[in-house]
Parts: structure tokens; sequence; C-alpha cells
């Protein structure tokens, strides 16, 4: 037997498994994960490492392998649990170990932790009051000031002291050398947050709030760990239950993890979760340095901390004693990584859990249908709120039929009714926000006159308008020119619907001349915090109108509200992407959300050129199982998650030519061994970007109802590129149950 080892998960030049023999003493307690000491390199030299497996043969030249040492004194169990954990990420999403390690263990960090170093007068009281002496007589000023302030008080912190004192680095080191004095460093973590100790109030919990904490709590007292869909409208009271539910974990001594989406990760989400925890929460976010996230989970590790909220990655975090994930917010896309590997935060959540005897929490107001399947098939269980817990009843709806407007002579962006709506708020002093769904839009071609979108013929997704004047399907390759006149209606009004923020918010001074407006989209939000920044200038009523992209629908509250205008409601619908329905619905229904969660009763304008699609209906009606039970039915009839299984397999390379070859004998390989044929092997097609700087891209999807036998091909596929020099030039990288197309 030999162990297979990861030297060093920190430097790309050792992205590579070491052989290494088991000495007798270690037979049989090896285990995967283990921090070991291994010789490395010429001069043998003591080196750890993590065993990630075992092999029984040697895979070169076996006197040349080198033995074991010993296992790492200090090797942490729970390190020893994100390693198997990794295993299972490699296996279920492909890559390789390394990705999958650099995945879930932090990296160490290069830069120097912060010092903290204090000073610490050496001399008694009698020698130090003779040494000041010495000090003035020599008109040694800046030694004698700092002695004189260490006479007052011993030890002090370094940097305020010498910064109070004006005293130079050399006069320090002076008195360090005469032994005076003497600096001491000790290292500290850095702590992200800046702390209120404050207890905030727990609210009376509504009845299905208790309902849900008490069942949960039931459970886990029980010992029986699960997986938990809180279902609810935004501002159901969510939040509140998780927290309580964390109460409970902690109170039997476990660690909890709450995953929020970036986006969502406000300061007042986090001063929550501090005002019930106090200091032993603490944050994870992109914009911290490497060095920051180390120091979080040193923290971590040394038992400071009980709640880390963070996004996806927030989901690796070191406990030692794991009792709850939450994810909130679970149906996001930004779950599922788009690095390889592809893992997808609720699964890995749920996997986690189970090897460490946690529970996860999932809560959405609008549930991913694999959650909701999910409750349906009895492996989730579900907890309903059904109503608003603070204050704020439900919008009112209106469709607007962007069809007829345009018969009736109407060809702005703005329906009749959303102006004259727009007209009633300014006059009342109340705030509109203006939705303009751009997301997922990738050039389908629609006509303005009767809302017909043209759409391959065997897949029934949007074609995508491609440059050269040609029309493709990103899923088959289809393609046809682009048409000139709708083939419905016979109106030149078609082709790519293209209105962006800039032009909305042109308009929009136009037409109400005298309202400030506030525009929030990817150019006025790329400095720093720039998206805070507008959020609260108009949470602070310093703008009228705020129009952006599906930024503002999240996070933030604005009780003064009262009416929201979703713009091209469709856009995001022919997205040729099988989730684009499930991605319009959740997008309309937290759009319409954000009108009225003060006093007064919120209006929504949906406009739309399909109002008639169930996506619109049932937001239009808040109606989410409406919407489930259609969607549904489109996802058993083509054969796509969570019905079925779907894995999207991504070649690239800087040569055309070889890639279209590589493609199709991968391709043919996969029905090779899939010999029953129990597979649907879709393409190799052209991606909708089918080069980037160079490199040239084609995709192959697989599908099948077992996630089981996906898992094998791809391994299988692994081991065939792996020793076939034709893929050499080429990368290829497996995406489970995409979320975007590629
Ligand atoms: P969600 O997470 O579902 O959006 P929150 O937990 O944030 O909901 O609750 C929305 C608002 O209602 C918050 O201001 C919260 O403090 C308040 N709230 C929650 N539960 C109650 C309750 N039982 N009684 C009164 N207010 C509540
Ligand atoms: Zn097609
Ligand atoms: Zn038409």
């Amino acid at each position: 037997m030999y162990a297979d080892i990861i030297i060093d998960i920190t430097h790309e030049k050792l992205d590579k498994i070491f052989q290494y023999g088991i000495p007798s003493e270690l037979e049989g307690m090896l285990k995967t994960g283990m921090e070991v000491i291994v010789p490395f390199g010429r001069g043998n030299k003591e080196t750890r490492g993590y065993v990630v497996g075992f092999s029984e043969r040697a895979g070169y030249d076996e006197s040349k392998i080198k033995e074991i040492i010993r296992t790492a004194e200090d090797s942490i169990a729970i390190e020893a649990k994100l390693v198997a954990l990794a295993a299972w990420l490699k296996e279920y999403y492909g890559g390789t170990m390394i990705q999958a390690l650099k995945t879930v263990i932090p990296i160490k960090k290069q830069e120097k932790m912060r010092e903290k170093r204090r000073i610490r007068l050496l001399l008694g009281e009698e020698e130090g009051k003779w040494q000041l002496d010495v000090f003035l007589h020599k008109n040694q000023k800046a030694r004698a000031r700092l002695l004189a302030a260490l006479l007052d008080q011993p030890e002090q912190d370094y940097d305020l002291l010498t910064k109070k004192l004006h005293v130079t680095r050399e006069v320090v080191r002076a008195l360090e050398d005469q032994k005076i004095i003497a600096l001491n460093s000790e290292k500290v973590l850095r702590n992200p947050i800046g702390y209120r100790n404050r207890k905030d109030q727990i609210p009376d919990y509504t009845p299905e709030q208790k309902h849900a904490v008490s069942s949960f709590r039931e459970d886990y007292e029980r010992g029986i760990r699960g997986t938990y869909l809180v279902y609810g409208i935004t501002g159901s009271g969510k939040t509140e239950v998780y927290m309580e539910m964390i109460a409970g974990v902690l109170a039997q001594g476990r660690q909890a993890i709450v995953l929020i989406p970036e986006i969502a990760l406000t300061y007042q989400t986090v001063m929550r979760f501090c005002g019930r925890f106090g200091d032993r929460v603490s944050i994870l976010n992109s914009r911290m340095s490497q060095g920051e996230r180390y120091d979080q989970m040193e923290r971590v590790k040394a038992g400071e901390v009980d709640v880390m909220i963070g996004p996806r990655s927030a989901l690796f975090t070191p406990f030692a004693h794991l009792g709850l994930i939450v994810i909130d917010e679970e149906h996001e896309t930004s779950y599922k990584s788009e690095q390889t590997p592809r893992y997808h935060a609720r699964e890995t959540a749920v996997r986690r859990a189970q090897m460490e005897g946690a529970s996860v929490v999932l809560g959405s107001a609008t549930p991913s249908l694999e959650s909701f399947y999910a409750c349906k098939q009895g492996t989730f269980r579900m907890f309903e709120l059904k109503n608003r817990a603070g204050s704020g009843e439900l919008p009112q709806v209106y469709v607007e039929d962007m069809r007829k407007e345009m018969k009736s002579g109407n060809r702005s962006i703005l329906s009749d009714r959303l102006k004259a709506l727009i007209e009633t708020r300014l006059g009342r002093g109340e705030q509109i926000m203006l939705f303009l769904n751009r997301r997922g839009y990738a050039g389908f071609v629609s006509c303005r006159a009767c809302g017909y979108v043209v759409k391959c013929p065997h897949c029934d997704v949007a074609l995508s308008a491609h440059r050269g004047g040609k029309m493709v399907c990103h899923y088959c390759g289809y393609e046809e020119a682009q048409v000139r006149a709708c083939p419905s209606c016979g109106s030149q009004y078609i082709g790519g619907f293209k209105a962006g923020t800039q032009q909305v918010e042109e308009l929009v001074i136009r037409q109400f001349p005298g309202a400030r407006v506030l525009r929030m989209d990817m150019d006025t939000t790329r400095t720093k915090d720039g998206h805070e920044k507008i959020l609260e200038a108009f949470a602070g009523e310093e703008a009228d109108i705020l129009i952006g992209t599906q930024m503002i629908v999240k996070g933030h509250d604005f009780p003064n509200v009262t009416l929201v205008g979703i713009l091209a409601a469709d856009l995001s619908l022919y997205a040729n992407d099988y989730r684009a329905a499930e991605r319009t619905f959740q997008l309309l229904t937290q759009a319409a959300g954000r009108a009225g969660r003060g006093k007064s009763k919120g209006e929504v304008v949906i406009q739309t050129y399909s109002p008639e699609h169930y996506s619109i209906e049932m937001a239009a009606a808040q109606d989410y199982e409406g919407f489930y039970e259609s969607e549904m039915e489109y996802r058993m009839l083509m054969g796509y998650p969570p019905t079925e299984q779907l894995l999207a397999v991504l070649l690239t390379g800087p040569d055309e030519a070889v890639l279209e070859t590589a493609a199709k004998y991968l391709r043919e390989f996969v029905l090779r061994v899939d010999k029953n044929r129990i597979l649907k092997v879709i393409g190799p097609a052209s991606p909708y970007v089918a080069k980037v700087s160079d490199v040239y891209r084609r995709i192959l999807y697989l599908k099948g109802t077992e996630y089981r036998m996906l898992i094998e091909v791809k391994n299988r596929m692994e081991q065939y590129i792996e020793i076939n020099t034709g893929f050499r030039t080429l990368r290829i990288q497996f995406d489970f149950n995409p979320m975007n197309i590629f």
C-alpha cells in the first residue's frame, strides 16, 4: 500500500500528488485527510503534507519511493474532515484533488500578521529616576520624554506611545540597547467587526415562527439531523427564526454557519446577528484580504467564534463541532461556484452536515425548484411562514401588456399606467423604484408589436443573435439566418431588445422634470462602496426615483417606496437557459416585494410582452406554488433538473480544429461508455461566447435520471482525457446542473 500525498497546496508548482511508502508502525492508522511529515526534495527536508488517498501499486520505480516519517502531532481533526469533504467535492463535481483542497482549506497568508507591540520598563523606580536625571542632564529630550512616560505607567502600547511623544524608532532602540526598556509583541488576530455589545430584544414570535423553531428544536434535541426549508415571503420573519434556531444549537455547545448572498450581506444584517450573539460572531466577505480571511479561520480554530456569517466560501469554516448551517435566499445563483470544482453550496452543505452530524436550514420566498421538490419528496422538511411578521401588507400588482401600448400609439418604455402612478407618488412625496430586468439577456430576438420570440425548433429555448446575421441555439447548435420581419405578425419591429439603465434614466428625467433621480448599475457602482452609498442616499430620501438592474431588488428595506415599476419583465424569460422562467419569477417576486414595506400599501406595475406566460401571471398573483407546478411540467417534459440531471462538459482550447475533433471523440467515448443508452448526449455545440481572447469553446451536454451514472461517466472521461494526448492542449471542465449557460 502507498499513500498519495499532497505537499503544499499554496504552491502551484507543487500541484501534484506524490506517492510515499507507509512504514509498518503506521500501517492501518493512516486515514484520508491526515497531516503527515514526509521527506521532500533532494535534501529530504521534513515537510508537511496531507494524505489524500491510497494506492496499491507504485506509480514509478519502487526503490525511489520514500517513506512517511510520522503523523503530524498537531494535525487537527477538523482539517481531516475538510479534506474528506474535498475528496467528495472532487468526486461529485470533477476536477483535481488540489483544486478541491484549495476550495476547503484556507491558504496560509503570505503577508505578516499585524503585530501589537508593547514597551515595558525594565528599571525599578529609583533606578529609573536616576536614569531620567542623566538624560535630562545630557539634554537627551526624546529619551527623557519616553522614560518619564514609562515611569508613570511602566507598560504601554508601542504605537500609541511613540506617536503621542513623537519618539523615533532610533530612540526606542537606544533605550532597548541600554536595557532600560524591552519590547514585546503579541500576535493579534484581526476581528472584522467593530462590536457594540448590545442585546437586542427578541420579539414575540408569531405562531408560524414558533412552530418552525420548536419543531426544529424537538428534532435537534432528539438527535435527529436533517435539512429544513423555511419558506416565507420577505419580511415574514425568517431571519428571526434562524437566530432562534442558532441559539438552541449554541446552547448545546455547537457552532453555526450562516450563508448569505454577498449582495445581501449588509451592515444591518450582520449587526442583527451581533445584537443577538455579541462578539462570538464573525464575518467573511470578498472585500477582505487573504490575511484577514486567514485570521478569521485562526480565530475559529482557537474557539473564539460561534457564528460565522458569509457568502458561499464561509461554508468551509473549520468549526470543530458544527451544529447548523443556515442558507438564506437559498435559490440564489451565487451559491454555485463558477470555478472548478463547480460545487453548489446547498448540496455541499447537506453533505458536510451529514459528515459532521449537523443540520441544514434553507430559507427563501421563492425556493429553488430543487429544494421545493425535495420537500415534496420528503427529503427536506418544510416550515411555511405565510404572513409578514412586522409591518406592511402585500402590494397590489398590475400587469401591463406592452403590445397593446404599442397598438394604441405609445412607443415609450413606460406604459400609461406606470406614468400616471409615478405622477401621483411624486405629488405625495413617496418614492419609486424602476427595475430594468436585464438578467440573462443574451441577445434573444423578439417582436415589439406582438411579443413573438424566435425559438429553436428542437429545444424550446430562444435563439441568440450572433454577429454576422445568424441566430444560433446554444443547446444543440441549430442555426438560421436572422429574420427581418416578424414570422408571426409581419411587423418590422423585431430584433434584440436594447434599452439600458442610462436610456431609462434620460427618458425619466425628460418625462418628469424636477424629479430627483438616482441610477444604480455596473457603471455607477464601480467605486468601492458605490453600491452602499447609492442605497443609503435613497434610503435617506435624497432622491425620488431609483433606477437600476437586479442589484436594487435585494437587501435594503425602503419604507417610503410605494411604487415599483418593472420594465421589460420578459427580458430574462427568453434567455437561452432552462432556468429562465424560474429566474424571471424570482426576480419579479423580489422586485414586487420592495413595494409597501412601510405603513402605506404598495403598488407594482409589471410591463411585459408576454403577459400570458405563467412565470409572469404567477408572479403577479404572488403564487409560488402555481408557478412551481407549471415549471415542473416544463422541466419534466424537457428532461431538465430537478427531474433529470444535467452535466455540461466545457472544452476550451487555442486550436479550433483540434477542439472540434476532441469534442467529437469525447462524445463518441461517452456513447461507448453508456452502452445501454441510459444517457442523452447533446452536442458538441458552440456556446454563446464561442471564442474568448482566441480561446475556442465547445460544449457537450449529458442528461440522465441518475446523478450517480453521470458521475461514473465523468470519472471515465477524466481518465480518458488524461491518457489521451489529443487533449493535452485543451482544458475540460465539468459543470453539474449548471446555473448559467456558457
Ligand atoms: P425575513 O428574513 O423573512 O425577511 P425578518 O426576520 O428580517 O424577515 O423580519 C422582518 C422584520 O420583521 C424585521 O424588522 C424583524 O425584526 C421583524 N420581525 C420578525 N419577527 C417578528 C415578530 N414575531 N414580531 C414583530 N416583528 C418581527
Ligand atoms: Zn436547439
Ligand atoms: Zn410580431
